[in-house]
């Protein structure tokens, strides 16, 4: 009998718990598995606003794919998607195309910059290694030419970051914490750089526990990170931003605007014609998009409804990964053509946010916690990203074990 193709595009959390999963449950001679990513290297998406800060080096925050594969059930391709073709059951590449039986749709997130002005052109996003190091390099540039001009320009030591989510919040305590080395090293003085985050909403961390977000804020700005709360960013220029509260326009000049505000699925998803909001599919119980059984979405492109609130799930790692647990499953049903499938019912541990390596807000399972005891939470949650992908060798190999 022919063996299916499995076809699982990105490895990502979503990717490659996928392909993990898989390959414990099924036999060689059950399946061929193709696994396709940009790179021959996974990366913690999570870990990425440390490597842009400068605070973790970006090689601590990937490891090769080839690690945590079973060579003899996979075959990975390294190669850029570019299109899906359902009726053909076709993946185009970059250099080639595929074709699949079963197909997993595991490509991510992209920045959202909601049409506004002059963000793709002029800001960063944390958005991959590549956007990490190109992000570091550039605040370390522009602190080595301030001192090396004769006419100093104090915007390049003003730093921009747009969106006080958890990204921007993260990104801020790493920052903030780099910035002490960093101004020896660049011989700045401390009082000339500013740190300025921009909110559109009426608080940082919208939706989250108001004691722990005041605590976030108030522990930033004791770091010098100054907040711009209910401002929102209207135009990105070579020069820095343009904000608006309420009817009051400021022109705020920067040499670095980092946008944190917000993200989408893969642009693959629309190119592909799926129906989708923001490029995320909201996909059927058993996480296939409706119409098309032979296709599996999971992680950033997926669109799962919380009946409670009845509003979507945020994309999360947390949520990626198991998502890509129950896909491994319910592809292993199809591919024996026995038992049922099962629907996806997500189980929400918690949320941790970091504030540098040395501090943290959370709730876990229910509990607050801030400080220290958050803060060794948050490596326990990115070591246990590990162990599910890649056992307690990837543990070994790439874990955090400095907790304070
Ligand atoms: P990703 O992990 O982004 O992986 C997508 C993969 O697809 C990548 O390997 C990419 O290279 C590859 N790829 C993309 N496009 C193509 C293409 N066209 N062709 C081939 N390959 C492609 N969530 C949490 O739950 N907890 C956290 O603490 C947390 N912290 C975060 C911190 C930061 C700085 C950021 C940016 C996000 C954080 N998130 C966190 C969100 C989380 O990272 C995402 O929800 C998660 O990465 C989504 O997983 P994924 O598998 O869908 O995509
Ligand atoms: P987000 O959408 O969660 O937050 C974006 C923020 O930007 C919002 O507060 C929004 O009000 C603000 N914003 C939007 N437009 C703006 C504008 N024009 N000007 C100023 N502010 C504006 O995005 P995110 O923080 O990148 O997070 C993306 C996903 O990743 C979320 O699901 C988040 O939960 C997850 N994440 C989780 C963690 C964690 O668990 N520790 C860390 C990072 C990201």
């Amino acid at each position: 009998m022919r063996k299916p193709n499995v076809v699982i595009l990105g490895a990502g959390y979503g990717g490659l718990m996928t392909t993990v999963r898989l390959q414990k449950l099924i036999g060689v001679n059950e399946a061929n598995i193709t696994l396709v990513n940009k790179h021959d290297y996974h990366y913690e998406t999570t870990w990425l606003h440390e490597a842009s800060a400068g605070t973790l080096h970006h090689d601590r925050v990937r490891y090769p794919i080839r690690d945590v594969i079973d060579r003899n059930k996979v075959k990975f391709v390294q190669a850029t998607v570019t299109k899906i073709v359902p009726d053909e059951k076709k993946v185009l590449l970059a250099d080639g195309e595929l074709t699949y039986d079963y197909l997993v749709i595991a490509l991510g997130f992209e920045s959202e910059t909601f049409g506004i002005k002059g963000l793709k052109e002029y800001a960063f996003s944390i958005a991959n290694v590549d956007a990490a190091r190109q992000i570091r390099e550039h605040i370390e540039y522009q602190f080595a030419t301030y001192n090396a001009e004769e006419d100093k320009k104090p915007e390049r030591l003003t730093i921009v970051v747009g969106g006080a989510g958890f990204t921007g919040i993260e990104f801020l305590g790493e920052l903030a914490n780099r910035m002490p080395e960093l101004c020896r090293e660049y011989d700045i003085d401390p009082h000339k750089v500013r740190i300025i985050c921009v909110e559109a909403a009426p608080t940082a961390l919208p939706g989250f526990d108001p004691e722990l977000v005041e605590y976030a804020v108030s522990q930033l700005e004791r770091k010098g990170v100054e907040f711009k709360i209910g401002t929102a960013i209207k135009e990105c220029t070579p020069d820095g931003i343009i904000v608006a509260k309420g009817d009051d326009v400021e022109e705020i000049k920067a040499g670095t605007v980092i946008w944190a505000a917000g993200v989408r699925g893969s642009r693959v998803i629309e190119e592909s014609g799926f129906e989708a909001a923001r490029a995320r599919v909201k996909v059927d119980p058993y996480l296939r998009v409706p119409g098309h059984e032979d296709i599996f979405v999971v992680g950033d492109c997926s669109l799962v409804i919380d009946e409670e609130t009845n509003r979507p799930y945020p994309p999360t790692a947390q949520i990626a990964m198991q998502e890509g647990q129950l896909c491994a499953k319910n592809l292993a049903v199809l591919i024996r053509g026995q038992g049922e499938l099962e629907p996806f019912k997500p189980d929400i541990k918690g949320t941790v946010c970091s504030l540098g390596h040395d501090d943290a807000i959370g709730v876990v399972f229910g509990k607050k916690l801030w400080g220290t005891k958050a803060s060794f939470m948050k490596k326990v949650i990115d070591n246990r990203a590990l162990y599910l992908i890649g056992g307690s060798s990837l543990v070994m190999k790439k874990g955090k074990f400095k907790f304070f």
